[in-house]
Parts: structure tokens; sequence; C-alpha cells
């Protein structure tokens, strides 16, 4: 199944629904950063969040940054994720493996740690970012995003996520925000279904790998609630915006002083960009002609 993400309402509106199958994209980005399976599934889970998150603003070109920062070997992980399905991240440590945990899983949660924050900054599409953290609960990523809607957005949320991940490959990927809107919050017998099914819910692997579709997903557990799933699918992907004009207008804020001497020790310069760890070169003759149009200002 391509990449993809839908959504959809149950409960007459009172329940929103978002799915996304990210398979690719989390392949894409283990093999551009080198990344362990733990850290394949800690990166997965936050970029597929992230997408997950942003999928519910409204201005095209609205974006959504997730930080976190746990006492675990990974380090930081860091996810853009836009409105427009595009995602791009990065986790600080990429080696790290660790043994699976006692339910004979990719152990997310020590490999971030149990102690730290998680950042979350929404760029509404008009410069007035909003942003929020709470601190970690379990590192395993799903139940921390949770908790920042839950407390700092105020929305009941549940989000599973998941992967799978076999010889050396990501055979699938994905996860499910629900949502519990105002107009349901205040019906208890509602609330009580929800919270049953979202205790028989063991996380987004399951499903996964009895291969469903999202809207199978969607089916199985709000098909009899009045669900509604939207026709539109969107598509996603890995995508960073870095390109060799940009990485040269960095290099340009090191100052007249330090580009020469780049000309003269190294007879050139390699950036590497964090986001999508393409690699860029900038020849002598390149940085020469970044001298003289600097000089010229
Ligand atoms: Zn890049």
């Amino acid at each position: 199944m391509i990449d993809q993400l839908i959504r959809g309402t149950a409960a007459g509106g009172g329940i929103r629904l978002v799915g996304a199958i990210t398979t690719s994209l989390t392949a894409e980005a283990r093999a551009r950063h080198h990344l362990s399976y733990v850290a394949t599934a800690a990166l997965g889970r936050a970029m597929t969040a992230g997408l997950l998150l942003a999928a519910g603003m409204k201005r095209p070109g609205a974006r959504v940054n997730i930080r976190v920062r746990g006492d675990g070997p990974l380090g930081g992980i860091f996810v853009d994720a836009g409105l427009d399905g595009t995602v791009r991240g990065y986790v600080d440590h990429p080696e790290i493996e660790l043994p699976p945990n006692p339910h004979d899983q990719l152990d997310v949660g020590r490999a971030v740690g149990k102690v730290g924050y998680l950042y979350v900054l929404r760029d509404v599409g008009y410069g007035y970012p909003y942003s929020g953290t709470v601190e970690l609960v379990s590192g395993e990523i799903g139940d921390d995003v949770a908790h920042y809607l839950a407390h700092s957005e105020q929305i009941p949320s549940v989000i599973a996520l998941g992967s799978v991940l076999k010889t050396e490959q990501v055979m699938g990927a994905g996860g499910l925000l629900v949502q519990v809107l105002p107009k349901a919050a205040g019906d208890p017998e509602l609330l009580d279904t929800l919270e049953s099914r979202f205790s028989q819910l063991t996380g987004f692997t399951p499903l996964l790998q009895a291969g469903l579709s999202l809207k199978e997903v969607f089916g199985q557990l709000f098909g009899d609630l009045d669900l509604e799933v939207f026709p539109e699918v969107q598509l996603l992907r890995f995508y960073c915006p870095c390109s060799f004009d940009r990485m040269l207008g960095a290099l340009k804020l090191l100052g007249l002083a330090e580009l020469q001497d780049m000309v003269e020790k190294d007879h050139g310069a390699e950036a590497v960009c964090h986001f999508c760890n393409q690699v860029y070169q900038a020849t002598e003759a390149d940085l020469t002609r970044l001298i003289q149009s600097e000089s010229s200002w």
C-alpha cells in the first residue's frame, strides 16, 4: 500500500479520525540516515505522529514540528511535517541499537528515555506559531503525543503508532489518531464505549500485521458508530526542501574571513543537511564566486 492519509468522523461528528500508512517514508528515512532498527521505529513513529497532527490543520502551508528529548541513548528526535503530506526528520544517534523489550518489541521507550520532554510547535501558516511542552510519559512517542494533545491542547486523544521491521526492511508503518470533540465529550455512554475499545487496541502494529487498509481499520473500530470516511486520500512522502543554493546561502552566513579560510586551507567545503543527510560539495570556484558576490555588497 502506498503511503497515504485518510480522515473520517464517527458518532455524528463527535469523534475525529485520521489514519496514515507511512511505510515507504519510514524506509526512506532509514536508508538516508542509516538508522538502526530501534531508531527506525522511533523516527518512524515521530514522523507519523507529525503527519497525523498536521492533518488536523486548515491553512495551506501549515506545519508541525515535534521535538522529543529524553534521557535515553538515542538523544533527541526532530520531525517537521506538513498539511501537504511532506515530512522530514532525524535522530541524534541513528546507530544506537537495543535488545527487544519484554514484549519482544523494539524498545523505543528505552532508546528515547522516560525522563525528558516533548515539544510541539504548530505553524498555522500565517506567522503566529504556537507551541507547547509536556514531560514524557513513557518515551514510546504515541503516549507522549496523546498526553500533549490532552494537556496542552485540551483535546482527549488516543494515538496508536506502529511499525513492522524484518530483515533490514520496513515491512509496514503507520498510525491512527482518534480525537473526542467537545460535542461528544459530554456523552458518558460514548466515552465508556470508546474506552473499552481502546483498551483492546494494542497499538497499530497488529493492524499492520493483519494487512488491513486504513478504511478497514476505521471500520473495525467505529463501523457501528455512525462512521463516515472522507473520500479524499492524501499521499505522504519524505521530502526535504534543502538544495545546493540553500547550502551556499548558509555558507555565506559564516562571513568573508571564514570563506577565504576554506578556499585557502580546504579548497572547498562540504555540508550535510541535518534533516535528510544529503551531502553538498562546494568547490573552490563556488566559494570564490560566493566571496566575490559578498565583496560587492
Ligand atoms: Zn535536506
